[in-house]
C-alpha cells in the first residue's frame, strides 16, 4: 500500500477507550528492542511516527495508528525488559488479555521475532496466546541484514521450530534498514483486513 495518511488516533489502556468507528485492526507484538516501532515505520514511509524507544518496556499503553482510514495497527508494548516491575507485568498482561479476548475488530496478529536468535520463552508465549484466540498469525523474523544469505534458510527453521507454528502460520523475514520483506507484510495485512 502506498501510504500517505496515518495518525496516532489512541494511547489505550482500557476497552472503553479503543476507537469506537469499528476499522479492522492489526496487532503487532513482540519483546522490546526486537525492532516493532521500526516496523511500523517501514511500513508507513515515516520516519518516527511509531515511537523507537530510548526506554525499552517504557510504554504500557496500546497504541492504535490509523492508518489511510482504512485500517488501524494496534501497538502492543514490547515484552521481556528485565527492569520492569512484576506490578507493571501484570498489568500488562491484563490489558493484552483483555484486549484479545475481547475485540472483534482484530483481524489478525504481526508477531515480531530477532531472526539472529532462537525465539525466547516468552516470544513462544505469546504466540501460544495468539494460537489460543485462533487469530490469523504472520511471524516476521526481524533484522534479517544482520544474518548472511547463506543462513537465512536456518534462521526460517529455527523460529519455526521454537514457536511450534502450524502450517497456516506464515513466516516472513525482514529489514527496516533494506526494507526486504515490506511488501509481503502489506499484502498479508491486506490480505486480511481489506
Ligand atoms: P522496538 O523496541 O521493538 O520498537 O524496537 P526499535 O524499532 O526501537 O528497534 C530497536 C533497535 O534495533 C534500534 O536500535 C533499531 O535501530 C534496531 N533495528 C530495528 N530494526 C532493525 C533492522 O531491521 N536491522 C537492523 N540492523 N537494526 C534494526
Amino acid at each position: 500500500m502506498d501510504v500517505h495518511n496515518v495518525e496516532l488516533t489512541i494511547s489505550a489502556v482500557r476497552p472503553d477507550q479503543y476507537p469506537k468507528d469499528g476499522l479492522p485492526e492489526i496487532t503487532l507484538t513482540g519483546r522490546s528492542n526486537v525492532g516493532k516501532s521500526s516496523l511500523i515505520n517501514t511500513l508507513i514511509n515515516r520516519k518516527k511516527l511509531a515511537h523507537t524507544s530510548s526506554q525499552p518496556g517504557k510504554t504500557q499503553t496500546l497504541n492504535f495508528y490509523r492508518i489511510e482510514d482504512t485500517v488501524y495497527f494496534v501497538d502492543v508494548p514490547g515484552y521481556g525488559y528485565a527492569k520492569v516491575s512484576q506490578k507493571s507485568r501484570e498489568k500488562w498482561a491484563e490489558m493484552i488479555e483483555t484486549y484479545f479476548a475481547q475485540r472483534e475488530e482484530t483481524c489478525g496478529v504481526v508477531s515480531l521475532v530477532d531472526a539472529r536468535h532462537a525465539p525466547t520463552k516468552l516470544d513462544q508465549q505469546m504466540i501460544n496466546f495468539i494460537h489460543y484466540y485462533e487469530l490469523p498469525l504472520l511471524v516476521v523474523g526481524t533484522k534479517i541484514d544482520k544474518v548472511p544469505k547463506s543462513k537465512w534458510n536456518k534462521a526460517e527453521s529455527q523460529i519455526r521450530k521454537g514457536l511450534h507454528l502450524s502450517g497456516d502460520d506464515q513466516l516472513q523475514l525482514f529489514s527496516s534498514q533494506t526494507r526486504y520483506g515490506k511488501e509481503e507484510v502489506w499484502d498479508w495485512i491486506e490480505k486480511h483486513t481489506m
